[in-house]
Order: C-alpha cells, then sequence, then structure tokens
C-alpha cells in the first residue's frame, strides 16, 4: 500500500493511540460515527465555534459589534479577550493560516487560529496562537500536546513557504518560534511555550520516527487494535473491532479546533 497522507495532529495522536483508528480514519476512511455528546456539549462545541469565526473576523480587520454575538457566553469570551493583557506581537497577522510541511511522501499539517510573522531585534520570528474555550491546562502538559509539538516543528521547518509571504527568504532558527496559549476561562494568564533548538532536534526525530511507523504500517498493511481498552471506551469505532465491551466514557469536551481536524479526512491527497 502507497499513499500520501496528509498528517495533521489528530491523524498523529490517532495513530500513537491506535493503529487501527488510524487506519479507520485515515485510510478506510470510515466518518467518525457522531456520539450522542448531550445537550451541554453540544452547546460548549457551537459556542467554541462561534468564539473562534469572531476571533476570526477580529483578526481580518472587520468590526465585531457585541451585539452581533448572540451568545451571551461567547460575548463574555470576546470581552474577555478585548480587556486581557495579551500581548500580540507587532507583524503581520494572519488568522487560521495554514501550513503544509513535506516529510518523506506525505505532508505534515498544521492550521493556526493566529499566525504572526515580523522582525523583532533585527531577526524574523514566527509566534503562533491558539484559542481555547475550555477547562485551562497547565503549561507542562500543553509543552507534551501534539498540537504544540506539531505546530513548533512546523513554523522551524516550514520556513521556506512561511517567509515566501513576508519574510524575505530568510531562515527562521527554532529559538524564534512560540506558541501561545489563551484561554478564555484565564483571559489574563496565557501559556506561552518557547521553541529551542535542542527540543526542535529530539522533537523533529520523534515526529519523522512516528512517520516511518505510519509507512512501515502501510507497507505490511498491519494496522494492529490497541491493547489499551480506556482508549477503545471514548472511540466511535468499537462497532468496528468487536470492543463494544469497553464500554461508554462519559462525553468529553471537545474544543472547536479538535472537531474541525474531523473535517480534515476529506482534503488527503491520494496516490493512486
Ligand atoms: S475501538 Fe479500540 S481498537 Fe477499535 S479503533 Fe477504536 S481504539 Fe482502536
Amino acid at each position: 500500500m502507497s499513499q500520501s497522507l496528509l498528517l495533521s495532529q489528530g491523524k498523529l495522536e490517532a495513530f500513537l493511540t491506535c493503529q487501527r483508528r488510524f487506519y479507520l480514519r485515515s485510510l478506510r476512511r470510515l466518518p467518525w460515527p457522531a456520539a450522542p455528546l448531550g445537550d451541554e456539549s453540544e452547546e460548549a462545541l457551537a459556542r467554541g465555534q462561534q468564539f473562534h469565526r469572531v476571533m476570526e473576523r477580529h483578526f481580518l480587520g472587520l468590526d465585531i459589534a457585541p451585539e452581533e454575538i448572540d451568545d451571551g457566553r461567547v460575548q463574555h469570551w470576546w470581552q474577555a479577550f478585548r480587556t486581557s493583557n495579551l500581548a500580540l506581537p507587532s507583524g503581520q497577522r494572519l488568522p487560521e493560516h495554514g501550513l503544509t510541511v513535506p516529510l518523506g511522501g506525505h505532508l505534515l499539517l498544521g492550521r493556526f487560529d493566529l499566525l504572526v510573522v515580523g522582525e523583532s531585534d533585527g531577526r524574523p520570528f514566527a509566534h503562533v496562537f491558539d484559542w481555547k474555550t475550555g477547562r485551562a491546562r497547565p503549561e507542562n502538559k500543553l509543552r507534551q500536546d501534539w498540537q504544540t509539538r506539531l505546530y513548533l516543528a512546523l513554523l522551524a521547518e516550514g520556513d521556506g513557504a512561511l517567509w515566501a509571504q513576508g519574510g524575505n527568504g530568510r531562515s527562521l532558527p527554532p529559538d524564534r518560534v512560540s506558541m501561545t496559549y489563551w484561554y478564555a476561562a484565564e483571559p489574563d494568564t496565557p501559556r506561552t511555550i518557547q521553541y529551542t533548538s535542542a527540543w526542535h532536534t529530539q522533537n523533529w526525530a520523534d515526529i519523522q520516527a512516528i512517520v516511518a511507523q505510519i509507512d512501515a504500517a502501510l507497507a505490511t498493511d498491519a494496522w494492529p487494535l490497541t491493547d489499551n481498552l480506556a482508549a477503545c471506551s471514548d472511540c466511535a469505532y468499537q462497532v468496528y473491532c468487536g470492543r463494544q465491551n469497553a464500554g461508554r466514557k462519559s462525553t468529553l469536551f471537545k474544543e472547536a479546533d479538535e472537531l474541525a481536524e474531523a473535517d480534515l479526512i476529506w482534503l488527503e491527497p491520494q496516490t493512486p
């Protein structure tokens, strides 16, 4: 089996969680069956999506009138953002910006809520911002997330594509790349993570190793089920694996950008 895949953060996480899940979702392209979310989670998801649309419009330079936001919670988040002490660097602001970087026969993909590129102290930088409407998480956990690791690596490795849009072709060393998570629940405590060369060396090697494992699985067409039944308990593919006995975890809150990941399965490049 030889295929060129679009590998997002969600795809890497799926492969690491369960290779069969990766196969069913990314290769068989079985729709992720809509697990009933419950009214509360449906509302939280819709609010998160609305907030992301508001932020995108704001960074596109469009005026946002509070009365345009029909949901009171989203209005509150918007006001929290407006009055927060989040410091945005000067530079070109690129909301909902996608970046792909080739690796082997595949493309790694990141989609940033907001990317700011520019110069400081005479050197180029890239800073990605991510808006979160769920429970705030500590920085040490965020540093381990594949969203953080992939986004930072993409910015360091994808500097050519990035700077073609305004960076005069200059390189972007890892220590000029950073990422900030802004939580609506803690608007004055953004978590900023600074990338480094040493971290990038290890991080990029880890990403390469995962992609090599994906290639090996593609070559043998072997996609084992996970031994971790806990992973099955929040997996919508239980019926395909005979894992219904794993039970169902109570509904988990999903961030709006996690849901957007689900749309990516339809956008993958295909090798005949
Ligand atoms: S039900 Fe379990 S074994 Fe099957 S795809 Fe999901 S996580 Fe993997």
